[in-house]
């Protein structure tokens, strides 16, 4: 089959939803869709008819309110469509089933805001990311509330964000006369992972349990000839790809890109941007058909940020814009930026809101997991800071330094080919080291970690930006001379926040003093990020823009601390088990019969040189003893944690357990390179990272 014909098949598109749907009812959900009006409740069942028989026509008996609860992960209860009919069955889909469901809440994390009495909670059809079929299931996307109208999930509040934006914004472009129905965000999640086989999975309690390698010695060939990066793409793992395509087609997510990442055994997808909210909901998916079609490749695909120390780990850059619905992006500069006063607000205020609410902004993509990479090798350092490329670059400089601004246009280069064709040479020069890069038409947040939900950044940057475009508005509407007025509030806006642009190499020695200087936070752990979303100045910007109750948003930073500890403490756990159950025994063994050759050695004539295993012996030996030693310290350190209280728990979990954590590590890894292979307990780094052919 072709793929125009296979493509989106899975989903009660606008396509289905023209051709199944009664054209009033039809027209009424697609003004719900697009312009964001209230459903009008009476068409629910008419719908709801048209869906449940399209599903029913691709296999499904069941159907489920699919849901994001702060789990961060989806969650799914599945009905069937069955009523008994006489001796029989008939299949139905109620207007009332499609719009609520009621899964029990109570085994949902609420972060303390709901108590356990109190546990109804509610999920409701989201109309605007559409259903879809999967394995006999109809999914029909939804917001996750509690009884009392708490919201208990990352969807409802990332629609209130966007609906914050959409509201500002429109203020804005009012003022200058461009006149739309909505200013939606758009985004674009670029998707890395990483492919191992089965076979090594399987001998990795590790992954398994925490999804990282808590132990093992770095391959001997890591990332270092930089031969990997766009690679040529083997075998196994060119039909993983080509199998993943097919089925993310099916779904309508539009995968594009596919290639070899920097690392062995790491490589990326990016699919085409679309409305915030699709892209949240299809990056869930996007992830889910990942690992399922690995399995069906005999691979696993491992999501987490740092599966392996030593080489880059796992992110997902969250490309940004906004536009309106007649297809003008807000982040667009056109020809003449310095003249596009309505860009240079934009653009103004999305630099604000960075600078003001850096702390949040970070906090928001904070976790076990992306601690390890924050800083590290590939990515960001854990400090926010805004690249704009030389030619926006130059703009601003030229508006702060109250200068002239000298376009820097994209200039005709040659290659020297003289059979290539000449192309133009991109202005805004991507430079790779930055948090958060203008990239011609939007903004790059390289924050991300691999495996998150990424409604999580997008709310705060949907909200910010929404506060910093309200001020905007406020201080613009009714002024006689808006032009001047504007211009003066962007000059003021960006000598104020002129701190925040850094357009040097973010990796380099220079930038964290630098930073110090400028005043810039540099929260490096999750602990010490997340409590900036209990201060008031950051709480009430959620409130102000009708994202979060206050109680909403203390909820969540406490959910994500309590993750935090958690996961630290899976992870610690896991640690100890392996050290005390596998590593040190397979030492002390590995030891023994050294120790045993010896003995053998010396029974048969005593000048039988033994120089060798007496080496290996006594350095094994001691380090086995130091393992140990900080295998015990760190059972104790782990017993003391006071887990009642989060915000002690993850301050002890950061900064006394974590190096606990690495000097047992240290010890294994070093035990591992001297130790036989044949006693070793675990799959190396070297058989994981090359298993697949
Ligand atoms: P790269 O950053 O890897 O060089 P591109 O700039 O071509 O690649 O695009 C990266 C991602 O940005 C893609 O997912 C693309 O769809 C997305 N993107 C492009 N324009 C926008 C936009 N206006 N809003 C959000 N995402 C966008
Ligand atoms: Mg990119």
């Amino acid at each position: 089959m072709h793929l125009h014909e296979t493509f989106g098949e899975n989903v009660f598109n606008d396509s289905v939803q023209k051709e199944r749907l009664p054209k009033e009812v039809y027209k009424a959900l697609r003004a719900t869709i697009e312009s964001g009006k209230r459903l009008d409740t009476s068409i629910a069942g008419a719908v709801a008819a048209a869906m449940k028989d399209w599903a029913v026509s691709k296999g499904a008996t069941h159907y489920a309110h699919w849901f994001q609860p702060l789990t961060g992960l989806t969650a799914e209860k599945h009905d069937s469509f069955i009523e008994p009919d006489g001796d029989g069955v008939i299949m139905r889909l109620t207007g009332k089933s499609l719009i609520v469901g009621e899964p029990d809440a109570s085994s949902f994390p609420s972060g303390g805001s709901r108590a356990t009495y109190m546990a109804r909670g509610y999920t409701a059809w989201d109309p605007t990311s559409p259903a879809f079929v999967k394995e006999g299931t109809l999914y029909i996307p939804s917001i996750f509330v509690s009884y009392t109208g708490e919201t208990l999930d990352k969807k409802a509040p990332l629609l209130r964000s966007m609906t914050a934006l959409n509201v500002q914004a429109k203020r804005i472009l009012k003022l200058f006369g461009v006149e739309c129905k909505k200013v939606n965000t758009t985004v674009g999640p670029e998707q890395e992972y990483f492919l191992i086989t089965e076979e090594a999975y399987n001998q990795r309690k590790d992954i398994q349990l925490t999804g990282r390698t808590l132990f093992g010695a770095p391959a001997t060939r890591g990332q270092e000839l930089e031969d990997l990066y766009f690679g040529a793409l083997k075998t196994k793992v060119s039909e993983y790809m080509r199998d993943l395509d097919n089925e993310l087609w099916k779904y309508g997510i539009l995968s594009k890109t596919k290639h070899n990442e920097v690392a062995p055994a790491q490589h990326e997808m990016a699919p085409i941007y679309t409305t915030t909210s699709v892209a949240v909901d299809t990056n869930m998916l996007t992830m889910e058909i990942m690992k399922k079609v690995a399995q069906k490749h005999g691979l696993v695909c491992l999501l987490h940020e740092k599966p392996f120390v030593g080489i880059n780990g796992s992110g997902k850059h969250n490309n940004w814009s906004m536009s309106t619905d007649t297809g003008v992006n807000l982040l667009s500069p056109g020809e003449s930026p310095e003249t596009n006063t309505v860009f240079k607000l934009v653009l103004t205020a999305v630099i604000k809101a960075v600078d003001d609410y850096q702390g949040i902004l970070r906090a928001s993509i904070a976790s076990a997991a992306n601690d390890h990479r924050l800083g590290a090798n590939e990515a960001p350092p854990a400090i926010m800071s805004v690249y704009l490329g030389d030619q926006i670059g130059a703009l601003v400089d030229s508006i702060v330094s109250g200068s002239n601004y000298v376009p820097v246009k994209a200039e005709k280069s040659s290659i020297g080919v003289p059979e290539s064709p000449i192309f133009p040479k991109d202005a805004t020069d991507r430079n790779r080291t930055s948090p958060f890069a203008f990239t011609g038409n939007k903004f790059e947040f390289r924050m991300l970690g691999s495996q998150a939900n990424v409604a999580d950044p997008n709310i705060v940057l949907n909200t910010i930006v929404a506060e910093a475009f309200e001020l905007f508005a406020d201080e613009l509407e009714g002024k006689k001379d808006l032009e001047k007025a504007a211009n003066n509030l962007i000059e003021r806006e960006l000598k104020a926040h002129y701190r925040i642009i850094y357009n040097n190499d973010g990796y380099g020695p220079d930038w964290e003093p630098e930073a110090l200087k400028r005043g810039l936070l540099n929260n490096k752990t999750t602990a010490d990020a997340v409590p900036v979303f209990f201060e008031d100045k950051n709480v009430q910007v959620f409130v102000k823009q009708g994202v979060y109750t206050e109680q909403e948003a203390i909820a969540r930073a406490n959910i994500q601390l309590e993750n935090y500890v958690k996961t630290i403490n899976i992870e610690a756990l896991t640690m100890l088990r392996m050290a005390k159950q596998d590593i040190i025994p397979a030492v002390s063994d590995y030891v023994a019969s050294l120790c045993a050759n010896v003995s053998a050695k010396n029974a048969v004539c005593e000048n039988i040189p033994f120089e060798t295993e007496k080496a290996v012996i006594t350095q094994l030996a001691s380090i086995n003893d130091e393992l140990y030693k900080n295998v015990v310290k760190l059972e104790r350190d782990l017993a003391s944690v006071d887990k009642e209280n989060v915000l002690a728990a993850s301050q002890a979990m950061a900064h006394v357990i974590m190096p606990d954590m690495q000097a047992v590590r240290k010890c294994a890894d070093a035990a591992e390179e001297l130790t036989s292979s044949d006693y070793w307990p675990y799959i190396s780094y070297y058989d994981i990272l090359y298993s697949v052919k």
